[in-house]
């Protein structure tokens, strides 16, 4: 695996395997990597030649500074996992290499209604950020197919958007979440809860199941009051559970019967935030 610290130097390596027709598939994460970052870079392999994860801790997509400076940092164990992956490519850019002070990409990204809903609502600022960094890898890499993780579904939405916005090229490809045994999304900050807190994480997938169980046509404000007083009752500082469209994102009242729908948690467990999502239509 080869290791780049620098745009100029990743990009004319990738300039070079281009002359060679070789398709590129990007896995860009956070690090403090777990089995569901791995299941991108297996996607990516799978479908692409060549493969390029990043690992950069995003300063600008923390809307509260206290998770930023509590984030998990393993790259040891991180380039450990990406090598028995068998990624081709790390990109570990520094902050400055990401945001010099001169640059050409926009102070602001028109996301309309995604950022008026869910995570939008609840982390004032967060997407700008994800559109400011993920704008950047996407040029940076230019690759044939970008891989993400359903586990963000407001995310996918929003980085679609992105890529229609700015006519990249790149094809973004959705991977199922992973998850543990009891059904918990893998995800980065579960290795912030305690023991207790972590048994108790679980219970957002069953509330999950629940909804899943509990929709049916018509009016569907009790299914998502249930989940919530559900969740509250375990200890959870409920943020949203939430019936939405799941190709519209529209927050759903009443059901039809026939839309897509995806139900979406975020909840906190003292200072643990978590989210987790499930398309539970057919
Ligand atoms: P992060 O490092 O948390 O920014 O995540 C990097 C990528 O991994 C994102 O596209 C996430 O959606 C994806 N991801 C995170 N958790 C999981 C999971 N449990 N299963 C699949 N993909 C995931």
């Amino acid at each position: 695996m080869l290791i780049f610290h620098h745009i100029k130097d990743l990009r004319r390596f990738l300039l070079h395997k281009r002359t060679l027709l070789t398709d590129i598939g990007f896995v860009p994460t956070m690090g403090a990597l777990h089995k569901g970052h791995l299941s991108l870079i297996e996607q990516s392999k799978a479908q692409t030649r060549l493969t390029v994860c990043s690992i950069f801790i995003n300063p600008t997509q923390f809307n509260d500074p206290a998770d930023f400076a509590k984030y998990p940092v393993t790259l040891h164990q991180d380039i450990q996992l990406l090598l028995f992956a068998g990624t081709d490519v790390l990109f570990l850019p520094d902050v400055r290499e990401m945001y010099p002070e001169e640059h050409d990409y926009p102070l602001f990204y028109e996301l309309g209604y995604y950022e008026t809903v869910l995570e939008g609502a609840y982390r004032p600022g967060h997407f700008q950020g994800v559109c400011k960094v993920m704008h950047r890898l996407l040029r940076i890499v230019e690759a044939e197919a970008v891989f993400m993780g359903q586990k963000d579904f407001q995310q996918c939405m929003v980085v679609q958007q992105l890529l229609t916005m700015t006519g990249i090229a790149t094809k973004l490809v959705i991977v199922p979440t992973l998850r543990e045994t009891d059904g918990l999304a893998m995800s980065s900050r579960n290795m912030r809860l305690q023991p207790d807190e972590r048994k108790t994480a679980a219970f957002i997938y069953q509330a999950l199941l629940q909804m899943k169980q509990q929709l049916n046509t018509g009016d569907v404000v009790p299914v998502k009051t249930a989940a919530a007083n559900f969740l509250t009752s375990k200890g959870f500082k409920v943020d949203y559970t939430e019936l939405a469209n799941a190709h519209s994102l529209e927050l759903m009242h009443e059901w039809n019967g026939k839309d897509k729908i995806v139900a979406l948690i975020a909840a906190s467990l003292n200072d643990v935030r978590l989210i987790d999502n499930m398309i539970i239509t057919s």
